[in-house]
């Protein structure tokens, strides 16, 4: 393997730049020469293609975004498109593909390999944590930090004028962010949507709290749970208590990586190379009881639910 490009697809993850820097010093210490596709898959069609340096990637370990941009390219799943992908490889004769995205991302990855034979590493890069065959992705642990964050800032203000505390965070149909932030952040009530709720329930508790002289409660709600608005506007009316709502919004995709991120995007970033470089076959790759793991795409892209039960009902047990 001679020739190797990277790119970054779907969301923007913090740790995406460490992640790149990871793979192009790898190449290069390794004399593989190493090109940046700008925008993902889009880019790619287009043949937006770079040759990268060292210098390419100085100054960005802890900047977050992603310095080759990323784009959504729903067009991609067409394999006309793709192969317009393929030919632009093949102009700039690159024989090996590493793509750092989420689900989305590695079906786009699957489909390169089914299709055409090209050889694609897959690298998790995604705040969401919804991967099944990974304990982690790169940008999950900030994005969580991101959360706390604002948890802690809600948490002065609610407590200040006894108000109750509604939180929307990012991850999609994963709970993930929701849960790790409301265990971390001593939440209340954590809504996911792994998990079913009972608003008639959690009002009632609300309630009872209040007249107990607990007189702020915060409850952090998965998008993927339900919509914020309704379930606030349910739990002011039958708990007679104002609900205050918030979403982080994209807040919660920017930001410096923190060191787990950084620690993952360089083991990732590395793992990839040395795949190519033995000519192994298409892989993702993971991680697992924080060892680096590899699966094929088929199983990287199956959902099964990796819900962690135990941490959820440590939720609730700690918030009586
Ligand atoms: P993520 O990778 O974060 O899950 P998306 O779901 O938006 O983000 O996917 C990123 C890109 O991957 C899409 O814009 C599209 O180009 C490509 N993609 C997604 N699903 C498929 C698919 N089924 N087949 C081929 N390409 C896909």
């Amino acid at each position: 393997m001679q020739r190797i490009a990277v790119l970054t697809s779907g969301g923007d993850a913090p740790g995406m730049n460490a992640c790149i820097r990871a793979v192009v010093r790898t190449a290069l210490n390794n004399n593989i020469d190493i090109y940046g596709v700008e925008r993902g898959y889009a880019g790619l069609v287009k043949g937006e293609i770079t040759r990268l340096g060292t210098r390419s990637v100085s100054d960005m370990i802890h900047k977050g975004g992603t310095f080759l941009k990323t784009a959504r390219c729903p067009e991609f799943i067409d394999v006309e498109v793709q192969r317009q992908a393929v030919e632009a490889l093949s102009a700039f004769g690159i024989d090996g593909l590493i793509v750092i995205g989420g689900d989305g991302t590695f079906r786009g990855a699957k489909d390169l390999c089914d299709n055409f034979g090209i050889k694609v590493m897959g690298i998790p890069g995604t705040i969401d944590n919804d991967l099944s065959y990974t304990d982690f992705t790169v940008g999950f642990d900030t994005a969580v930090n991101s959360v706390l964050w604002a948890i802690n800032n809600l948490r002065d203000t609610m407590h200040s004028h006894d108000r109750v505390s509604l939180l929307e965070v990012m991850g999609r149909h994963c709970g993930d962010i929701a849960l790790y932030a409301g265990v971390a952040g001593g939440a209340e009530y954590v809504l996911v949507p792994e998990i079913p709720f009972d608003l008639d329930e959690i009002a009632r508790k609300i309630k009872k709290s209040y007249l107990r002289g607990k007189t702020s409660n915060m409850i952090i709600l998965a998008e993927g749970a339900g919509n914020r608005d309704e379930i606030a506007e349910t739990l002011r009316t039958k708990s007679g208590i104002n609900v205050k709502v918030t979403n982080f919004g994209y807040i919660q995709r920017g930001g410096s990586p923190n060191m787990n991120d950084r620690i993952l995007a360089a083991r990732f970033g590395y793992k990839a190379i040395e795949l190519l470089k033995n000519n192994s076959e298409s892989r993702a790759i993971g991680i697992k009881d924080n060892k680096v793991i590899t699966v094929p795409f088929d199983e990287a892209v199956k959902h099964v639910s990796k819900f962690d039960k135990e941490l959820y009902n440590i939720a609730h047990i700690l918030s009586l």
